[in-house]
């Protein structure tokens, strides 16, 4: 393939709004982008807003922008992805959540946590209890499962989706979950608060341009043999779809070491963060796939500066329907919590505190937005 060439032959402009442009300055911009049959995509930053141009009709005269007044400049971007690209966004893109103050990126490291499949709703409720409790804000559960056998537990469907909406109702969690195909896309943008796009798909480009087509923030893994450049790509994809909310993941990749399910490769984290304005976290679950070396993992994600964590915790792991040996008892879980915390104080980050009753963090947190 040679898609990297394809794509340095493509667009790679980016006009950077004046930090007092108006927003019809921003419109007018939008307006003379899209009249040259391309795409813009106005990101708007900390001190200014920058414009990326997509498309595939060659090569732009930037004069045609530099001589407006409400332009500061415009740059052309050297890497093959431009929307994920820092140069577009120097500030790292913070995904925020409605009614919740929860959220992506932020300065508070994110906790997803949950069994690898809802399996039924005493199951998700026994688990979103517990991982509630002790301070995860969003919770994770395939309700559609990518198995490797057919024959395997495939997941409950449009039923899963329903028991984790009564899960958000009930405890207060953001819901994440897979989608599989553009069906289950659909759906699981209708259920979810984030929609997952599992390491066997990150490759599935048309799905990658639906999602992008999706209201909800998209949670991207890392295919298990993808290059940081393919990986920031696949998110290309769902950016110049105009979704912005993209969370990258690291899930381990495939290698000749098989003391572990995959090889966990934590220098992708620090990677991604010098190149790319998205948060990006860690799965030691499908990382290391043992229980045993998942609290290990985790701190060493913290550590590492990653923005969060996905974690497997089922209720019962000795009879999960999938993942049971990578999957924590919720007890374990606990104290990951109190060790994960421990370590981002030490980086000036936190992560949030066990509680007694989720809902009233949930209904404070949105009242106080
Ligand atoms: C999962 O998170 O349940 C999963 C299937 O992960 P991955 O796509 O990383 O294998
Ligand atoms: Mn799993």
């Amino acid at each position: 393939m040679n898609g990297t060439l394809a794509c340095h032959k493509g667009l790679v402009m980016l006009v950077v709004m004046k930090a007092n442009a108006s927003q019809d300055d921003v419109q007018a911009v939008c307006r003379k982008v899209e009249s040259l049959g391309l795409r813009a995509h106005a990101i708007p930053g900390a001190q200014r807003t920058a414009i990326g141009i997509t498309g595939n009709q060659g090569e732009v005269e930037p004069g045609t922008f530099e001589a407006l007044d409400c332009v500061q400049e415009v740059i052309r971007v050297s890497k093959p992805y431009k929307l994920v690209s820092r140069e577009l966004k120097e500030e790292t893109t913070v995904i925020r959540f409605a009614d919740s103050d929860a959220s992506i990126g932020g300065n508070e490291v994110a906790v997803i946590a949950g069994p690898c499949g809802v399996e039924s709703r005493e199951q998700a409720f026994a688990a979103a209890e517990r991982v509630a409790k002790a301070g995860a804000r969003f919770f994770r559960g395939g309700a559609y499962k990518p198995r490797t056998s057919p024959y395997a537990f495939q997941g409950l469907g449009e039923l899963g989706l329903q028991i984790l909406a009564e899960v958000r109702e009930r405890f207060g969690l953001l819901i994440v979950t897979e989608a599989v195909d553009h069906e289950s896309l659909a759906l699981v943008d209708q259920y979810a608060d984030v929609i997952q796009i599992g390491a066997r798909n990150m490759q599935n480009f048309s799905l990658l341009k639906r999602a992008g087509r999706a209201h909800k923030p998209v949670l991207l893994k890392r295919g298990m043999s993808a290059t940081l450049e393919e990986f920031l790509m696949a998110a290309e994809y769902i950016m110049s779809e105009g979704n912005y909310n993209v969370v990258l993941c690291e899930r381990g990749v495939r290698t000749f070491a098989d003391h572990t399910r995959n090889t966990l490769d934590l220098s992708v984290v620090p990677a991604v963060q010098r190149l790319s304005h998205l948060p990006i976290i860690v799965d030691p679950s499908h990382g290391t796939g043992k229980r045993n070396k998942v609290t290990p993992l985790s701190r060493a994600a913290v550590a590492v500066g990653a923005d969060g964590l996905i974690i497997e915790v089922h209720p019962d792991p000795d009879n999960a329907l999938s993942d049971g040996n990578q999957s924590l008892y919720p007890d374990q879980f606990d104290s990951l919590m109190v060790e994960v915390r421990q370590i981002a104080n030490v980086l000036g980050r936190v992560v949030a505190g066990p509680v007694a009753n989720p809902m009233a963090r949930r209904h404070a947190g949105a009242a106080a937005d």
